[in-house]
């Protein structure tokens, strides 16, 4: 795991190239003051300031120079990625006084690398940001460093990357924060949670289904729970996928990633909350003793869950995690319930791999997440808990059935499935995410990534970090 501290340090007048960051609009002002030198080597480099273009600024002196960035007009986390990417090693300082500010953690990501199966990993080049904001320094890169432990746990191989080794990384967080980690195992999770032992029971013999928990934070702090599906491959089950449909299966864990990743950031700061997080982490794979089409199973909840598609799976573990968080503990009802879920084709249908879909019972809970996610660039788009269509979760022999009927509003029905498990008076959000780049661009190359974490974040940090 890239290191990013050293990426991102307080600026104390040390030695260091200037940056400039221009704008389409400000392009001709910004020329204007440049010596001839420098509007030759910009005009030669055709530098108009578009976004992620780069130029070298010739200075003074025959080994002196300067760089330009092209940023966006209105500021994102990413207007410093390429540069990030494409400048030479070195310590650089952002001209008249700037700050990074929100584009410190494109910085640091640009320069992360994922290269666990490469034989000869390149040396890469460190490319260090002064900055005078100290405060923020700490917070940017315990960022990068979610955002980065994400982005590992997705494209690490599923075979690199099970249950077993969600539980490794749950534990590793407790040790390094002092939380309480609870695992329920195999056979044991037949009498608490039937669900999730059914779907991971066809691969229990080389990889144990599990519910994975972890506790933290004073009991007396508001409660609140954070719930990530691990379904660590997904073959689909007996209602196997086509191959083109289980190539990336791998990333069906991404939820899990991001709840671990959350987590870890509500405990690395400190946020006063008591914090339950909830990864049911499974293989869904096929053997005599998968579960089948048809089959019902009787959930936590004690609903009875009829199957009408072994590949609707991560509702029906996530459910019994759900049912869980919401009992009461000592008679307090947590006052948030979180999950995140590589849940749906549907919801990547409706709105893209870059929007995860929100649902939520909720609405001054989807305001916060959503002015969140605007104000930090992780943008989320909120979807209805549609009550009439839950017609199309009917079951003729069982309370529900798991997979909703008609073929249409699928990430609509999965989130309706899952809300029946939310006890009543419980504020709950459910992030359907893709958990996935489909194509790199700066500072986020192809492959996991963490979409819908760092607005879930904020919204909890602006909502219990005591202010100051
Ligand atoms: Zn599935």
């Amino acid at each position: 795991m890239t290191d990013f501290a050293p990426l991102l340090i307080a600026d104390r007048r040390q030695l260091a190239t200037i940056l400039y960051k221009v704008t389409k609009s400000g392009f001709d002002a910004w020329l204007k003051d440049l010596p001839q030198r420098a509007r030759t080597a910009v005009s030669v480099a055709r530098f108009k300031g578009e976004p992620g273009s780069v130029v070298i600024l010739p200075g003074d002196k025959v080994d002196e120079w300067n760089a330009a960035a092209g940023v966006s007009e209105e500021g994102n986390p990413w207007d410093l990625a390429a540069a990030a990417q494409k400048l030479p090693e070195g310590m650089y300082r952002l001209a008249a006084q700037g700050e990074p500010g929100e584009a410190a953690l494109g910085w640091l990501l640009a320069q992360h690398r994922f290269d666990t199966y490469r034989s000869a990993p390149k040396p890469e080049a460190a490319r260090i940001l002064l900055t005078t904001d100290i405060a923020s320094i700490d917070e940017t890169v315990r960022l990068a460093h979610a955002v980065a432990m994400v982005r590992d746990m997705v494209d690490t191989p599923s075979a690199d990357m099970g249950p077993a080794e969600l539980q490794g990384a749950a534990q590793a967080l407790a040790t390094a924060n002092r939380a309480t980690c609870r695992i329920t195992r195999g056979d044991a999770l037949l009498a608490g949670f039937p669900m999730i032992h059914a779907v991971g029971r066809a691969a229990a013999r080389h990889r144990e289904p599990r519910l994975i928990e972890l506790e933290w934070g004073d009991p007396s702090h508001p409660r609140i729970a954070l719930i990530g599906k691990g379904v660590c491959f997904d073959s689909g089950g007996l209602d196997i996928k086509p191959s083109s449909g289980m190539l990336l299966m791998k990333k069906d864990m991404g939820g899990a990633a991001h709840a671990l990743a959350l987590a870890r950031l509500v405990m690395e700061s400190h946020l006063p909350v008591r914090l339950h997080m909830l990864v049911p982490a499974v293989e869904n794979a096929i053997s005599a003793d998968a579960f089948r089409p048809g089959d019902i199973l009787k959930s936590r909840k004690g609903l009875h869950v009829e199957i009408g598609n072994t590949d609707a799976e991560g509702r029906l573990i996530l459910a019994d995690a759900i049912t869980l968080a919401c009992e009461s503990e000592k008679a307090k009802l947590p006052e948030l319930v979180i999950d995140f879920a590589t849940l749906t084709g549907a919801a990547r249908v409706a709105l893209g791999p870059d929007l995860p879909a929100l649902f939520t019972n909720d609405d001054a809970l989807a305001d916060a997440l959503l002015a969140a996610g605007g104000s930090i660039g992780d943008p989320l788009w909120r979807l209805p808990l549609w009550a009439p269509y839950s017609d199309m979760l009917k079951s003729d022999v069982a309370d529900v059935n798991n997979a909703g009927s008609g073929g249409f509003a699928g990430s609509i029905t999965a989130a309706l499935f899952l809300e029946r498990f939310v006890a009543s008076g419980v504020a709950w959000a459910h992030l359907d995410t893709f958990a996935w780049n489909p194509a790199a661009k700066a500072g986020r190359p192809k492959g996991g990534e963490a979409l819908g974490l760092r607005a879930a974040w904020t919204m909890l940090k602006r909502r219990f970090a005591p202010p100051g």
